[in-house]
């Protein structure tokens, strides 16, 4: 049997990239699997339902938090976003490596229920290279980016329970360097295994 995936959280301020580093870190390894979350928030031109996120009502997804079906929700900038439990859990039991893009106070509640997890912060290099990043995305209004950027700087403050962080500069850097965390994260010492060989 494959042994079990490891479950990676990245986070990071709005607009840093993440997406994109998961993207060109998916090129570099074929065990790496992402996992889409629910949200309330409505798609940007060119989100694909189902890709990106799977975009659902606030009744739909108070229901999932009723059912117990979200390994972790919360709320940023007025709208509701959260990890739909059990695809991360049958694809970690098949051995894939699963990636959350999910904020901080997500980040919080995974750590508490996944203490074996992996935690990627990712930066942008500074706060003006920011604020171009979101403001060239064009698919924000000002008061949605001002709102972000409040967020950003409050997470990068709350950040510092994160186990790794990547400054996401050059691209293809990012994409090395969370690619030798996930490797890093299988070489961690394992105890049951050194058990089950001297058995
Ligand atoms: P955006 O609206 O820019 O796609 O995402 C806003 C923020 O929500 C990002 O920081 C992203 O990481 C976070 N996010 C996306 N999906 C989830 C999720 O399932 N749970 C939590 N807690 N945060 C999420």
């Amino acid at each position: 049997m494959a042994d079990r995936g490891k479950l990676i959280i990245l986070s990071g301020p709005s607009g840093v990239g993440k997406s994109t580093v998961v993207a060109k870190t998916m090129e570099l390894r074929d065990d790496l699997c992402f996992s889409v979350s629910v949200t309330t928030r409505p798609p940007r031109p060119g989100e694909v339902d189902g890709k990106d996120y799977f975009f659902i009502s606030s009744e739909q997804f108070d229901r999932m938090v009723e059912n117990n079906e979200l390994l972790e929700h919360a709320s940023y900038v007025q709208n509701s976003y959260g990890t739909p439990r059990s695809f991360v859990e049958d694809r970690l039991e098949k051995g894939f490596n699963v990636i959350l893009d999910i904020e901080v106070q997500g980040a919080r509640q995974v750590f508490e229920k996944v203490p074996d997890a992996v935690s990627v912060f990712v930066l942008p290099p500074s706060m003006q290279v920011l604020e171009q990043r979101l403001s060239a995305r064009g698919t924000e209004t000002e008061q949605t980016i001002a709102a972000r950027l409040t967020r950003a700087r409050q997470e990068i403050q709350e950040a510092d329970f994160y186990q790794y962080m990547i400054v996401n500069d050059i691209i293809d850097n990012a994409a090395a360097e969370l690619n030798a965390v996930i490797t890093a994260a299988h070489c961690r010492f394992n105890k049951s295994r050194v058990l089950e060989l001297t058995k």
